[in-house]
């Protein structure tokens, strides 16, 4: 057993910040953490609640039964709300309040509000008060990705703790993962399983492979292999995806800013893709943002995808 703060990946200056205000007994209790998915915020709010609810210190000690409970996801004092399918409930709500209008065990409560922005306006107002001015010992962790998407009259009850990507050396302590992928995935567990999902490598591998050909075959435009892998939209945001990495990298390369290239597995691509006069480069990056944003305006793939081709042909 130990203290689940000792285990949380980067963010120890948040950590360290909010115990300590928690000891000088500094007010605030309603707190909105704000960051990329998958950096661990959620564990982070745990880690703090079981700091909170700790018999012995406000620090956590690791040992009592009540940091034991906290540990194993089953504490009186905690309460972790998710979202029911897409929004967070009014019955959760309620389920909220009832919980906090039980008399107190003894020790602090914490309640957690998992993706806060799926609280819709009527939700939030059953809140408000109690957000404003929680009961004495209670605590409230809401968990959005931006500050954006939260009601503001939820964020304007909040101290707002802002999350940052990890680091690529923080993410190799936990997971085994190429370079390429730790580099890829912008500080983002989530993003790095994701990457690593065998579809999902799938989709990457086939982008090199279009890639490939599109460089060597003039009359890329009449050859069938691309066709089938832009036949659904996502799919073709995906490749896409992966191709502006590429085109950065092999900028980067030209640079001879080493450093700064993520795909590092795709050495050969990257290295053809540098031999490209600059002005080409830029313009094959560029279309492809223009191309992602046709996709997103949900028009035709196989067809933006012909007048990518097109366009940078002769550039
Ligand atoms: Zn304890």
């Amino acid at each position: 057993m130990a203290r689940l703060v000792d285990y949380i990946l980067g963010h120890q200056d948040i950590i360290q910040k909010m115990i300590e205000s928690f000891e000088a007994g500094k007010p605030g209790q309603t707190f909105l953490f704000v960051g990329p998915s998958g950096v661990g915020k959620k564990q982070t709010a745990i880690a703090l609640a079981q700091a909170l609810i700790c018999q012995q210190s406000l620090r956590g000690c690791g040992q009592c039964p009540s940091c034991f409970r906290v540990a194993s996801g089953h504490h009186e004092n905690l309460k972790i709300i998710q979202p029911d399918g897409a929004q967070i409930k009014m019955e959760q709500a309620k389920e909220v309040l009832e919980f906090l209008s039980f008399k107190s065990l003894g020790g602090s409560r914490v309640i957690i509000f998992d993706q806060a922005h799926l609280m819709n306006s009527q939700v939030g107002n059953s809140l408000l008060k109690t957000l404003e001015e929680p009961p004495e010992g209670t605590f409230f962790f809401l968990i959005a990705p931006s500050v954006a998407g939260v009601l503001p009259t939820i964020r304007s009850r909040s101290r707002i703790v802002q999350f940052k990507p990890l680091s690529m050396d923080d993410l190799n302590k936990r997971v085994k993962a190429p370079t390429w992928a730790l580099k890829s995935a912008n500080g983002s567990f989530e993003k790095l399983a994701t990457l690593q999902d065998g579809p999902e490598l799938e989709t990457r591998q086939k982008s090199v492979e279009i890639l490939n050909v599109f460089l060597k075959d003039n009359d890329f435009i009449l050859n069938e292999m691309w066709r089938s892998e832009f036949k659904e939209r996502a799919q073709g945001q995906r490749i896409l995806s992966y191709w502006l990495g590429f085109f950065r990298d092999a900028i980067a390369l030209q640079e001879g800013a080493k450093e700064q290239i993520s795909s590092i597995d795709q050495a050969p691509l990257i290295k053809n893709l540098a031999e490209i006069n600059r002005k080409r480069l830029l313009s094959l990056a560029d279309g492809v943002l223009l191309a992602e944003r046709a996709l997103i305006a949900n028009r035709d793939s196989q067809l933006v995808m012909e007048e990518y081709f097109v366009t940078t042909k002769n550039i």
